[in-house]
């Protein structure tokens, strides 16, 4: 008798975002004549800059003749890309990261979701709440989350962020051996100081911890004062991996590319207490399970770090800021307590009601979508996730709406 993985018998159901679709639907069958404003979405909606759709074409010619055809590539990605993610996203930032610690990927989520297998099951994990759930369900399928009681399971050590923290965990009381956060944070817009992450940094090497840094978004971030990369902190080396991606950087949402870091001093022990280098265990892992990212994407990607790239980028991510900063602005107005929209694309608005009520309310009275912060978590209930990701028409027609609703 063939036996599933018992394990993701104990997932809670993926409600979120089927349930925003299925009050949408009703909205609209119901009234078909108001058109739909999505301000609830975590997908990118411009093209890719054209700096990327260039060495894309080319790329693809070059898989046209066999004098220039690539087969498979390096499992870890191509030198031309490591060298250039290494030299301007950590080195030119003062953070020790040499190309060969760099691993390009299919995606962030593929990488935070898959990180945990060259862990041990006995892993104690610390999660943020609200968060974005990979991080929880992953844990979960592998066994590690314990029995489901009140919402939450038993063997995750929860972060909570609130507002009395300012959306930054605090140092947990019991001792995680794997902590996740994100910073920029998705879906409160949250950011970390240096000082702030120098504490977590140091909380992980003096207790045989491991941070887990996912910043996906870290393009986002416009306070020069703020860290981009954990490796920034001093004593990181030892005890990060971080996660990276082009999605929200440069529209790779459909294209697919990203990276992990993973640092040569980066340990973890087995049961006689001898320490393994992490990086030849993802390593490992990678070159067993996957046969690397497509030649003409990873060309692609290359030429976000071309000046006409840059320039391009930061179009794009100041496209986005701008419709962020008229969100923040309009709802602060409003007299609505925000977090985020100044180095995030997102803006977590304090609701004062139940985040579904007000989801609905703005539904039926605006014809906006956002998303219920119950849906990321315990400690999202009272709050919705306004996104940036939209044109800018479509965010100040939605605006306008929502000022004639709450004003
Ligand atoms: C969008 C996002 C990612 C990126 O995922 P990809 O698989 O690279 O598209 C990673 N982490 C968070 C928190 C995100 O919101």
């Amino acid at each position: 008798m063939i036996r599933i993985n018992e394990n993701y018998l104990k997932l809670k159901p993926s409600y979120l975002f089927s349930e925003i679709a299925k009050r949408v639907a009703a909205f609209q069958a119901a009234n078909p004549d108001k058109p739909i404003i999505r301000l609830g979405i975590g997908d990118v909606t411009r093209a890719l800059p054209e700096a990327c759709i260039t060495a894309f074409h080319r790329a693809v010619d070059e898989m046209a003749s066999d004098a220039t055809f690539k087969g498979y590539g390096p499992e870890q990605g191509y030198a031309f890309l490591r060298e250039k993610i290494a030299e301007h996203d950590y080195r030119s930032r003062g953070a020790d990261i040499d190309a060969d610690e760099i691993f390009v990927s299919d995606g962030a989520k593929s990488d935070t979701a898959n990180i945990q297998e060259i862990f041990s099951v006995e892993t104690r994990v610390a999660i943020p709440d609200p968060v974005y759930p990979v991080y929880l369900d992953t844990n979960i399928m592998a066994g590690r989350a314990g029995i489901l009681a009140n919402g939450r399971y038993s063997s995750i050590v929860y972060l909570d962020c609130t507002q009395e923290n300012g959306f930054v965990p605090d140092l947990p009381g019991e001792r995680p051996d794997l902590i996740y956060l994100c910073f920029p944070n998705n879906p409160t817009g949250a950011v970390i100081t240096k000082g702030q992450l120098k504490r977590w940094v140091d909380y992980a090497r003096e207790n045989r911890a491991l941070i887990l840094y996912d910043a996906a978004y870290e393009a986002f971030i416009r306070d020069k004062a703020l860290p981009r990369s954990i490796y920034e902190i001093e004593g990181s080396r030892e005890v990060a991996i971080e996660f990276r991606s082009f999605s929200k950087t440069a529209g790779f949402t459909g294209t697919r590319c990203a990276f992990t870091v993973v640092p040569k001093d980066c340990r973890a022990y087995d049961v006689a207490g001898n320490a393994h280098g992490l990086h030849a265990f993802w390593n490992r892992r990678q070159s067993t399970k996957m046969n690397g990212v497509s030649y003409p994407v990873q060309r692609a990607a290359e030429a976000v770090y071309s000046d006409a790239g840059r320039t391009q980028v930061k179009e794009f991510v100041g496209a986005y800021m701008a419709n962020a900063s008229l969100i923040r602005t309009t709802m602060q107005d409003l007299g609505f307590a925000c977090t985020g929209g100044e180095n995030s694309p997102y803006i977590w608005v304090k609701t004062g009601m139940d985040s579904w009520e007000f989801f609905d309310m703005l539904l039926e009275k605006a014809s906006v979508v956002c998303t219920p912060g119950a849906g990321f978590g315990r400690c999202g209930e009272g709050y919705i996730r306004i996104s940036a990701f939209n044109s800018a028409d479509n965010v100040n027609r939605a605006l306008e709406r929502i000022r004639r609703v709450l004003q």
